[in-house]
């Protein structure tokens, strides 16, 4: 059986998965959604005998069917190597009740390592299988983790370069310091006199625009975009709960067949989004447990079935969950909708120029699958200390909000099937949220020396990738005005 992707703006758009990977966004502005999702043709037992690889491999050919075996395994085996901090890729913690998915293993010690490491080679054996010969130049503006997590995944692919813009004075001690450490020589890394507004404006502008392009192509490159909606970001993620739920059969903790509930903090609704794709592949997930922060419009979203975007923002010690569009929804709004083309591009219309819908009747009784509820910071912090206090495990601020709206479900619902907490960053990365909240904070030391102070309390190793920005050397010393992006992009090029 052969996958195809519509845009969930027009279904007549039709497009292979490799060609969706290439094209990231559909050209009309929709997201690429697959025409049907396929069953997994493995039973659960025989998956649980196989590494991540092998599992990946398993549910990737089913939604990225016109990479052949060869193709996918090559860019599985590139992904999934020592780049990690363990040979498991994502292993389970257990802790008070829960399992814990720790998503936070790879280059950056958070979540979006998980896809971008293998985006890159769905992204140059799509390019191959197209018969595109221009080089991909990935071009992305970043307010301090997505951009780092895309350099790791770019750095040293052949067939790729990758330019990093972020604002010089708008990202933390510790993001800059990973950024303008990093290796590779297709890697390019510019502060810009701006904020982080200002850098995404600049880049948007240089996809837009056409004599740049043709400049681009006469030198043999083309512009990409690695975000979060790229199908090559989405289907990756899926592995990882089909990968959880056969490490617990194969732990003996459950059997092949039984239900579990999984709980994700959610920003963007990727991460959940992948759970569910996972569910209609025939993972038995009952409930998805949607956590957000003080930013809680995808739980007013799941009360009143109306998602509306004005709103007072907050900055939160959760600022990846920081959002308040999350794009990945319109793939759950097009499927609820009866994947309705037409009703979907009403929405997303109303969006745009409102800045609000409200879904019918029918469409939230299809939301049935899904629990939404929120933390706040003070309720965040205090389910660190809990948890820690009662096991001694440390969890970031992320999954901690996870963690404190799966504890309000099961108080709501007594519902305590085995619950699998999607960790999406390492303690390491949030250090003086973490210390402050299990009452260790030591003022007078920077975020990176409390780690030796995070290590000690919590009995575990500094993570690789910490210890290396302690030591590396500064390579990217680049600074520029906005308006000079585009100078620089085409100096790093080479014309
Ligand atoms: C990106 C991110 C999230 C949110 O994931 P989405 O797929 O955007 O919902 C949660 N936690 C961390 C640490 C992240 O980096």
């Amino acid at each position: 059986m052969s996958v195809e992707y519509v845009s969930t703006r027009d279904k007549s758009d039709r497009v292979t998965a490799s060609q969706a990977v290439l094209q990231g966004l559909a050209p009309d502005g929709g997201l690429y959604v697959p025409t049907e999702i396929p069953k997994l043709d493995k039973s659960f037992e025989e998956l649980s005998e196989m590494d991540y690889k092998q599992v990946a491999y398993e549910v990737m050919k089913l939604m990225l069917s016109d990479y052949t075996e060869e193709e996918l395994k090559h860019c599985i085996d590139a992904a999934y190597d020592s780049k990690f901090d363990t040979a498991e890729i994502a292993p389970l913690t257990f802790a008070d009740g829960a399992y814990y998915l720790e998503l936070f293993h790879g280059k950056t010690i958070a979540f979006k390592d998980m896809a971008l490491s293998i985006l890159p080679h769905l992204m140059t054996t799509a390019a191959k299988k197209n018969d595109i010969k221009n080089e991909i130049v990935i071009l992305t503006a970043t307010s301090g983790d997505t951009g780092k997590a895309a350099l790791a995944g770019f750095a040293d692919v052949p067939g790729t370069k990758i330019i990093v813009f972020f604002p010089k004075d708008g990202v933390s001690d510790i993001q800059k310091k990973q950024m303008v450490t990093q290796k590779g020589d297709n890697t390019f890394v510019v502060g810009i006199n701006g904020n982080f507004d200002e850098a995404q404006t600049g880049v948007k502008k240089m996809f837009g625009d056409e004599a740049l392009e043709k400049e681009l192509a006469d030198h043999g490159f083309k512009f990409s975009s690695a975000n979060s909606i790229n199908i090559g970001r989405l289907v990756p993620q899926i592995v990882y709960y089909v990968y959880a739920y056969t490490r617990l059969i194969k732990e003996g903790r459950i059997s092949s067949g039984d239900k579990i509930n999984v709980t994700v903090p959610t920003g963007n609704f990727g991460n959940i989004l992948a759970c569910y794709y996972g569910k209609q592949m025939g993972l038995p997930v009952d409930k998805l447990i949607c956590a957000s922060n003080e930013n809680k419009v995808l739980y007013d979203f799941f009360s009143t079935g109306t998602y509306d975007r004005n709103r007072e923002f907050h900055v939160t010690s959760s600022p990846s969950m920081d959002i308040l569009i999350s794009s990945n929804l319109e793939r759950l709004i097009y499927r609820i909708a009866g994947c309705d083309d037409i009703r979907d591009s009403e929405f997303m219309k109303e969006l745009r120029e409102d800045g609000r819908y409200t879904i019918t009747p029918e469409m939230r009784e299809n939301l049935s699958d899904f629990y939404g509820n929120f933390a706040d910071q003070k309720e965040t912090s205090a389910e660190i200390k809990r948890l820690y206090d009662d096991t001694g495990y440390v969890i970031d601020p992320h999954t901690a909000v996870a963690s404190a709206v799966y504890q309000k479900y099961l108080k709501e619902t007594g519902d305590d099937k085995p619950v699998v907490i999607a960790s999406t960053a390492s303690p390491y990365k949030f250090t003086r949220t973490v210390m402050t909240a299990i009452g260790q904070d030591d003022r007078n030391k920077t975020d990176l020396e409390l780690t030796d102070d995070l290590s000690k309390v919590s009995s575990t190793k500094i993570p690789p990738a910490i210890e290396e920005i302690k030591t590396a050397p500064i390579r990217h010393k680049t600074t520029c005005e906005v308006s000079e992006m585009p100078t620089e992009v085409k100096k790093f090029l080479g014309f």
